[in-house]
């Protein structure tokens, strides 16, 4: 069994919001809860080495012009909306409680903080929790970045569903690509090795952001548009730009297609392998942040990995291919950005 990295799990807003939205209980995460997407022990068994660890950083909210916006772009009439606010209180609220859940479960979490953390979990050590900003919305300006960096924060994602003032999203109405604070964040980004996160982003923001980036990019969850026309997905010209700048798109288990099960998963990734190769795959589960939806048939949790993998294989996918959409690739971006990574307290 290949070690796992998986480029997306909301796990700080399963336990900050109580689980809100998903259709599993609170827990201990050491245990083994039915039906909850992961925990330690489908951790182990799925042999999970590294998972972004994301912070959502944005608050439920009433407002009927949000619902509207999203139901026209996501294809799905939400059942809440939510707004960028608060957006300091909050990502540290996140910050604090995976700093809480790698002092409980200390023999088995640790956090990804440098290159050796990294390698140590992929030949299963602890699992490592690398924590990824969704959104830069707590980021008041550039430099607020370098105080992230110094709390944990080792990958940013420039927008989720809403524009900020350094990026459009992808239910922007007006693209206006990165922003030229946007561009002063990318170099920030790229002289920190925060690994730069695509996911949510305009079109004119994935070109601008490749354009530019001197470092390898993420699409840490993301499906294919041609097999799924939804505007969270990605059209073949953004695949072949990430690809060849050597980034990865982590397939998500959501934006499928009308029949959601690991089929259509599969359809998405291979897809994406036919179209535009083996070394730009990754997976990007969503796991925790399937709010107010379902995980496909097939792949309720993270143990169910597996049977995808079988399911490849017999569609046409090599060996060589599974190990790189499990964990090769996407540990080709990190180490490639954890060169950077140093202690940065002072300018
Ligand atoms: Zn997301």
């Amino acid at each position: 069994m290949y070690p796992l990295i998986d480029l997306h799990q909301d796990i700080s807003y399963y336990y900050i919001s109580g689980s809100s939205g998903l259709d599993f209980n609170l827990a201990n995460f050491n245990l083994d809860l039915p039906n909850r997407h992961g925990d330690i022990p489908k951790f182990k068994r799925a042999n999970v080495a590294i998972i972004f660890s994301s912070i959502f950083c944005l608050l439920s909210t009433i407002s009927p012009r949000v619902e509207e916006r999203f139901e026209k772009g996501l294809d799905r009439k939400p059942l809440r909306a939510w707004t960028p606010k608060g957006t300091h209180s909050t990502t540290f609220e996140h910050i604090k409680l995976y700093y809480r859940l790698v002092d409980i479960y200390s023999k088995d979490i640790k956090l990804i903080l440098d290159e050796k953390s990294i390698n140590e979990s992929i030949k299963g050590d602890r699992i490592g929790f690398l924590i990824a900003l969704e959104g830069s919305y707590m980021l008041e300006d550039v430099d607020d970045l370098r105080i992230y960096y110094n709390l944990g924060v080792r990958s940013l994602q420039l927008t989720w569903n809403f524009d900020s003032r350094y990026a459009a999203s992808c239910l922007s109405s007006k693209d206006y690509g990165l922003t030229g604070e946007g561009e002063e964040l990318v170099k920030e980004a790229n002289r920190l090795g925060v690994i730069l996160d695509l996911a949510h982003a305009s079109k004119n923001t994935h070109m601008d952001v490749l354009e530019l980036s001197k470092l390898p990019v993420i699409n840490s969850h993301s499906n294919a548009k041609r097999l799924f026309k939804v505007s969270r997905n990605l059209d073949d010209e953004i695949y072949e730009e990430i690809k060849k700048k050597g980034g990865v798109v982590g397939n998500i288990f959501t934006f499928i297609g009308d029949k959601e099960d690991i089929g259509s998963v599969a359809e998405h990734i291979i897809y994406v392998y036919k179209n535009f190769g083996p070394d730009i795959l990754a997976l990007g589960t969503d796991y925790f942040g399937l709010i107010d939806r379902k995980a496909p048939k097939g792949l309720e949790d993270i143990t169910k990995i597996n049977e995808l993998f079988k399911l490849l294989l017999d569609k046409g996918m090599k060996e060589s291919d599974i190990e790189k959409l499990a964990y090769k690739n996407a540990l080709r971006v990190i180490k490639e950005n954890a060169k950077r990574w140093r202690l940065s307290l002072s300018l």
